[in-house]
């Protein structure tokens, strides 16, 4: 399965940031590379999706559970697909934390990203408080599954997952190789579980403070079949060799 690398920009990023992506095309192109996606700010989706060219997968961070309607400030799914996203990152732990998601809504995002043809990158992930009382497994099996059940019907086709430790996001802290590797293989599987045989093309990729230095280990532990990639997807030299690792 190829591996898939997501850059999640959060909110960074202007549109004269887009010129110096050279070396993230470059990496992107061998035959057989891993499939690569960037999700720039909602501004900047549509000028990535012109400059890429297909030759990079366009993501959004987020989208309402509304195809349109009254709500202001809020980016829809087909608004999305419109832009040129095809992905669209949901259940970040930002968006958890800063906005009060919880797995119902995020199960409604899923259900709309999908019916308006978007691919889901969903993202489980403990606190350190979750780890250290050693409810890991835990909790991202509940978050995963009441996300489903929340979305009904999940197309397993349009859907990767994210196990992304909360206290590793953004603070140069990654788990152990094995911790890692157990829990992905727990996601693993929770997706047979939940889809069977359909499940199998469903990646799970690893989240949290992935730099060049480290990836080429990260991706080397079985069960992780890709990156989503903060901070170190802001620097593009960095973020190509990620994506070389991968
Ligand atoms: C993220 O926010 O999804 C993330 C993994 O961030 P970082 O790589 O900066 O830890």
């Amino acid at each position: 399965m190829r591996r898939l690398v997501v850059g999640n920009w959060k909110m960074n990023g202007m549109a004269s940031d887009l010129g110096a992506l050279g070396p993230v095309y470059e990496a992107a192109a061998p035959r057989g590379a891993a499939e690569v996606a960037i999700c720039p700010p909602a501004t900047l989706i549509a000028a990535l999706a012109g400059a890429a060219a297909g030759r990079i997968w366009v993501g959004g961070q987020d989208c309402h559970a509304a195809a349109k309607g009254a709500h202001t400030g809020e980016i829809s799914a087909p608004m999305l697909i419109d832009a040129g996203a095809r992905r669209v990152i949901l259940g970040h732990s930002e968006r958890r934390r800063d906005r009060a998601e919880d797995d119902a809504a995020i199960g409604a995002k899923i259900a709309a990203a999908q019916a308006a043809g978007l691919g889901v990158i969903l993202c489980v992930g403990e606190t350190e408080a979750e780890r250290d009382a050693g409810r890991t497994g835990d909790v991202v099996a509940a978050q995963f599954r009441a996300a489903l059940a929340a979305a009904g019907p999940v197309d397993p086709a349009r859907l990767d997952l994210a196990y992304e430790p909360v206290w590793a996001i953004g603070t140069g802290r990654v788990p152990a190789m094995a911790d890692i590797a157990a829990v992905h293989a727990l996601l693993a599987r929770e997706i047979a579980g939940a889809f069977g045989a359909a499940g199998q093309g469903v990646r799970i990729l690893y989240g949290g403070s992935v730099t060049g230095a480290n990836a080429a280990e990260i991706f080397a532990v079985p069960g992780v079949g890709g990156a989503l990639v903060g901070g170190a997807s802001l620097k593009p030299e960095e973020f190509a060799r990620i994506i070389r690792a991968a």
